[in-house]
């Protein structure tokens, strides 16, 4: 049977991963991979999350199965985290359930779309995370695009994207990145998602909200905003999250998939369609990593000082976004990086062209993914002047 397989080419971003670790130049530099890095370059674990862990090898009970819905005390503070103090909240509207990761959560999300209209397209930015497509795909929706990103102006194709938006079916839906948009970092203001979430309630389709990188933009809040705008107009709303990024715990595959629905009552058949799908897929969550966000949002003292590390986190992605334009101008490039500045969250597209890319991998050992989309964390105060010097001799 097996024998009517045909090989598949490895994903490009592993592909450059085991590339990056084979090469032997003791200055190489990886922007290619998503994950938050330090100074150092390493992706560590955080305080709050030791501390969490430390208590949960010492309180926990039972390796028996939690239900469905995963950890329910993680899910409300994550509704919490995601919504504030919501009126669909106060309304008991919401129901969450905690998914592996915040791809398990959009792969329940997708299915879940499936139970409602078999023949729902999903329309996703043009570029979006590669993922979001084969994911849909992967569960029989329609994949449609809409204009996102400007890469010759290095800003949103806003009026683009709404002219889009404007034909889409009632019974479509449209994901949007809630913040840090990936792979382009550019994200909508505050008036532009109003006329979103207007747009979405005059056209009356479904949005899906990815929220990968709360905290990581902004503030917990700010990155929010849009969301909770959205929330405030529409009746029905698609919400899958991840606590990878702000929690720093990737491998512990933490996410939940919230649905917003009309009523508390709408909300509850909702739900069982959500628990059905959880069931038909992977019929529980892992315990551990949502144990630990329950427990680092149950304290305080934990909260605070997750707080404290997100900040410092967001802070050097920020402060490394200010140097990059700076420093590049500095040394005299001629080519406007303000855009990084503009952006949020670790990604950015350099807008350099192949060859560059390839001489930046071949001669400095700078790797990053052939879009020149960059992970900023890989730059350090370290690394900065090589990076500078490389960018200043690819552009020449
Ligand atoms: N959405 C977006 C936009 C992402 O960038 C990512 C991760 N790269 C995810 C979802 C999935 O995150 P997780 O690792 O929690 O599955």
């Amino acid at each position: 049977m097996f024998s009517a397989l045909k090989p598949l080419p490895t994903d490009p971003i592993l592909g450059l991963m085991a590339a990056f670790k084979q090469d032997t130049n003791p200055n190489k530099i990886d922007l290619g991979v998503g994950v938050y890095k330090d100074e150092q370059g390493n992706t560590p674990v955080l305080r709050a999350v030791k501390k969490a862990e430390a208590f949960r090898l010492e309180n926990e009970t039972t390796k028996s199965y939690i239900g469905l819905a995963g950890n329910l005390d993680f899910c409300q503070k994550m509704e919490s985290l995601l919504l504030g103090e919501h009126k669909a909240l106060l309304a008991n509207r919401v129901r969450t359930a905690q998914t592996p990761g915040g791809t398990g959560s959009l792969r329940v999300a997708a299915e879940f779309i499936k139970r409602c209209n078999t023949n729902a397209t999903v329309w996703v930015t043009t570029p979006t995370w590669a993922n979001h497509i084969s994911l849909f795909e992967a569960a029989g929706l329609g994949v449609k695009e809409y204009p996102y990103y400007d890469y010759e102006n290095k800003d949103l194709l806003f009026n683009e994207m709404i002219d889009t938006l404007k034909s889409v079916s009632k019974g479509d839906v449209v994901l949007i990145h809630a913040c840090c948009h990936n792979p382009s970092g550019m994200d909508l203001n505050a008036e532009q998602w109003e006329v979103f979430a207007e747009l979405a309630k005059d056209v009356g389709f479904t949005v899906l909200v990815d929220i990968a990188y709360q905290g990581f933009g902004t503030s917990l809040d700010a990155d929010a905003a849009g969301l909770r705008l959205l929330a405030d107009t529409v009746d029905e709303l698609i919400i899958c999250s991840s606590c990878s990024k702000n929690f720093g715990l990737y491998r512990e595959r933490v996410g939940a998939c919230s649905i917003i629905s009309e009523n508390a009552a709408t909300a509850d058949v909702s739900n069982s369609v959500l628990l059905s799908v959880v069931r038909s897929i992977y019929s529980m969550p892992p315990a551990h990593g949502a144990d630990i966000v329950a427990t680092i949002l149950g304290s305080n003292e934990l909260t605070q000082e997750w707080h404290q590390e997100l900040d410092e986190m967001r802070g050097r992605i920020n402060e490394f976004r200010g140097l990059i334009k700076t420093r590049l101008a500095e040394a005299g490039v001629e080519q406007d990086f303000s855009f990084i500045e503009r952006q949020h969250g670790m990604f950015s597209f350099l807008g350099l062209n192949k060859e560059q890319i390839e001489r930046l991998k071949t001669e400095y050992a700078i790797y990053m993914v052939g879009s020149s989309r960059v992970n900023v964390a890989g730059i350090s105060h370290g690394n900065m002047d090589y990076f500078v010097n490389a960018m200043v001799n690819v552009l020449k």
